[in-house]
């Protein structure tokens, strides 16, 4: 876990430095072929709109002075090649082309005979649209020196002597291209170099603050989850909604959160384990030791005790074997249910039933204490659905309990009444009621302290009584008052007939 902690962060920082290198490299290389690619188009336009009238001048200002054909309607070499040699002296980057008006090539100086590749014709549809919008239009034109690509051009038409056609002039000719890639490819290195090096640059500080920014959470948890893990129970992520990955801030409190509750709960129920077994073992000893002394009494004594006293000590023995031998039935029945050993098999029965069996069964007990044992409401037959032999337990703890800190002339009864969709079953006694800060923990065995209350009975009732209750996922309330009584209520589902 903490190896797992300790390499988080720098994995994670070369990832993040990685996946950003590559990320301007790529905008980088992108940003230069689109200026590249923008800087051309714009040269080019330029120098198009730049020279848009060469042609037409050639056409006015030599057309005008001597004709370009002779009389047999051929090509005047000689007077269109100096023309063509002149230009192309002073604009080096040009190559003039004559053409007829299908666009077949009369006649150029830069055009080898031999060249076999070279085209011999240029499709009119771009020199008729030049030509209509004076110019005014970026617009692409063929190269006869190089069919496969397409170039800027100046073109005008002429009449002369009987011959139309085009003077088409390629502004962007081989010279130019040769001049413009290398001053390309140097400027292309020149800014290349100057945006990686700035690039770079910026990368490695924006890189830094951005990494750091976005890590900041994440040192943050692996921090906490340190602490955690190094002991500080303590240790939560604050503010873990604020996070980036608040997801993660959060599950990380929910799981720590729960560690804690586990690890409290664990606490706490080793400890009730403890005072359980030190609560047993006293309780076991006191009838045990009280039986020792009887029958040891009885052995020792046996020639000079009256008949009497020997019946009065076997009465007092035969009582300690039987409250040992209940406190030792009610453990074990109390620890079966702790495991979850017991699972309760519901059925339909009637509580109504249940109760008067009960009631007839305890009515000796309470005519010996002169109690008034009854049952109140008893019109209608109720039925329920739950474990008829886990709710007589609990119903027989209840009564045994009212009977027993009920003084004498006093009263138990037991009511039946139907709740909604439940029976409510209630026990009260006018008996000597419950401290108020004691109820709390009645149901609680490992909690009762009161040294008085618990010279009466094993102290196991009650917790018996509560998980038969758990069992049927419901829950017990005591409403008492010292001095005045006790009722103990809880709810059954009512069975629906039909
Ligand atoms: P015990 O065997 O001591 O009766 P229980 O678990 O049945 O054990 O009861 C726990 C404690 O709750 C008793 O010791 C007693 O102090 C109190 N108690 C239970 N029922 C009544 C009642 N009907 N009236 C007064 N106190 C009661």
């Amino acid at each position: 876990m903490s190896e797992t902690a300790k390499t988080l962060t720098p994995r994670l920082v070369k990832k993040l430095w990685l996946a950003f290198i590559v990320l301007v490299l790529l905008m980088g290389v992108s940003y230069i072929t689109i200026t590249g690619y923008f800087a051309n188009m714009h040269h080019q336009e330029t120098t198009q709109r730049l020279n848009a009238e060469v042609a037409s001048h050639v056409i006015d200002e030599k057309f005008t002075n001597a004709s370009p054909f002779l009389e047999d309607g051929s090509v005047n070499k000689p007077l269109f090649g100096d023309l063509m040699h002149d230009m192309m002296a002073v604009n080096r980057g040009i190559e003039v082309y004559l053409l007829d008006d299908k666009g077949s090539i009369l006649y150029s100086v830069v055009l080898n005979p031999d060249d076999k590749d070279a085209k011999k014709s240029i499709s009119l549809g771009p020199i008729q649209s030049f030509i209509a919008d004076e110019g005014k239009n970026f617009i692409l034109g063929d190269d006869p020196r190089n069919p496969e690509e397409q170039k800027i051009f100046s073109a005008a038409p002429y009449s002369v002597d009987g011959h139309n056609g085009f003077v088409y002039i390629v502004l962007a000719g081989e010279k130019f291209q040769e001049v413009s890639s290398t001053l390309l490819g140097q400027y292309f290195a020149k800014l290349g170099l100057g945006a990686f090096v700035l690039t770079m640059l910026f990368t490695v500080l924006i890189g830094l603050i951005a990494i750091w920014f976005l890590t900041k959470n994440l040192r943050l948890i692996t921090g906490t989850v340190r602490r955690f893990n190094d002991g500080d129970l303590s240790a939560r992520i604050e503010n873990p909604e604020d996070s980036d990955i608040s997801i993660f801030a959060n599950s990380f409190n929910e799981m720590a959160d729960t560690i804690v509750d586990n690890m409290d709960k664990m606490q706490s129920v080793d400890l009730l384990r403890r005072e359980l077994i030190a609560n047993v073992s006293h309780d076991l000893r006191t009838p045990l030791a009280i039986l020792k002394g009887y029958v040891e009494t009885l052995q020792m004594k046996r020639e000079t005790l009256s008949e009497d006293e020997k019946q009065e000590y076997l009465q007092i023995t035969h009582s300690n074997i039987d409250k040992l031998s209940k406190l030792i039935n009610q453990l074990f029945e109390y620890s079966k249910l702790e495991a979850e050993q017991v699972v309760p098999v519901k059925e339909p029965f009637s509580i109504t039933e249940l109760s008067y069996d009960l009631i007839a069964k305890f009515k000796v007990l309470a005519q010996q204490k002169q109690i008034e044992l009854e049952i109140e409401n008893p019109q209608e037959n109720s039925m329920v659905f739950a474990d008829v032999s886990l709710v007589e337990r609990a119903l027989q703890n209840l009564i045994e309990n009212a009977i027993k800190y009920t003084e004498p002339k006093g009263k138990v009864t037991l009511a039946l009444q139907k709740k909604g969709k439940n029976i409510e079953i209630n026990i009260t006694d006018t008996g000597t009621g419950i401290p108020v800060n004691e109820q709390p923990f009645i149901f609680d065995r490992y909690k009762q302290v009161d040294e008085s209350a618990k010279k009466q009975g094993s102290g196991l009732g009650l917790a018996i009584v509560k998980k038969i209750m758990e069992l049927h996922d419901t829950t017990i309330t005591v409403l008492s008052k010292p001095k005045e009584g006790s009722s103990f209520i809880f709810n059954l589902p009512a069975y629906q007939q039909g």
